[in-house]
């Protein structure tokens, strides 16, 4: 143990009905500075969501209750785009969690290391804190992108993205035109190695294009090579 705890990153709830994961992720949080609010059922979770108004939500999947996919479907109705992200059992839940139009923002697979988990709820925070005034407003074929206040609009309509779907567009409009490859696209955006895997990239991607409709065309896959933003 270092310091004492500095509550002052904001708070983060945990919906994870296995005390002891719950506990592990409690004392990491707050250690790392993050306020932590646990709730072991979905129902208490999704009104702690909605009464706390957390900077983030780790949400574990199978609970007591409503399931974590439910509780996030029901915040994004809402239009409530806090970050989430998943606490999944299996390799096989990770298309239905990061795809699927739940939009969250990230997930773990279980066994999972609390470092790793604190290390990714540390980067949705950076890159949600990170944009600074003064950015120009960007536009690639039908998609204006606004960095500053962070809205989308794709042929004149409003997108609403996910705090990494923003971002993963916000990355490829910066220099339209340059190709980039998945493994830069998940150290850039996400923040960390490509040991996660690049289907994460294109499950994103995949998303982003759905919300974009008639605009979907900005974003160009590079056969073999990665992905660009591209009128
Ligand atoms: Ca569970």
């Amino acid at each position: 143990m270092t310091a004492a705890p500095q509550p002052d990153r904001g708070l983060v709830l945990v919906v994870e009905d296995e005390q002891p994961i719950a506990d592990l992720i409690r004392l990491y949080l707050t250690r790392d500075g993050f306020g932590v609010h646990v709730c072991a059922d979905g129902d208490s979770g999704l009104a702690a969501a909605r009464r706390l108004r957390p900077v983030l939500a780790v949400l574990d999947i199978a609970l007591p209750g409503i399931s974590g996919t439910e509780i996030c479907r029901r915040l994004r109705a809402d239009d409530d785009w806090t970050p989430v992200i998943f606490l999944t059992a299996r390799d096989d839940e990770v298309d239905r969690v990061v795809g699927l139009e739940l939009g969250a923002d990230d997930y773990v697979t279980k066994p999972f290391s609390p470092r790793e988990l604190v290390a990714r709820v540390r980067a949705i925070r950076r890159r949600s804190l990170g944009t600074p005034g003064g950015q120009p407003v960007r536009t690639v074929g039908g998609v204006t992108l606004d960095p500053a206040r962070r809205t989308v609009t794709a042929d004149s309509h409003p997108v609403a993205l996910t705090s990494t779907e923003f971002d993963l567009l916000d990355h490829l409009m910066r220099r339209p035109g340059r190709v980039y490859t998945r493994e830069e696209l998940l150290a850039s955006v996400w923040g960390y190695a490509a040991h996660a895997g690049t289907r994460t990239v294109d499950v994103h991607v995949a998303q982003v294009r759905a919300k974009l409709g008639t605009a979907a065309t900005v974003i160009r896959t590079v056969r073999g090579v990665g992905y660009t933003a591209d009128g």
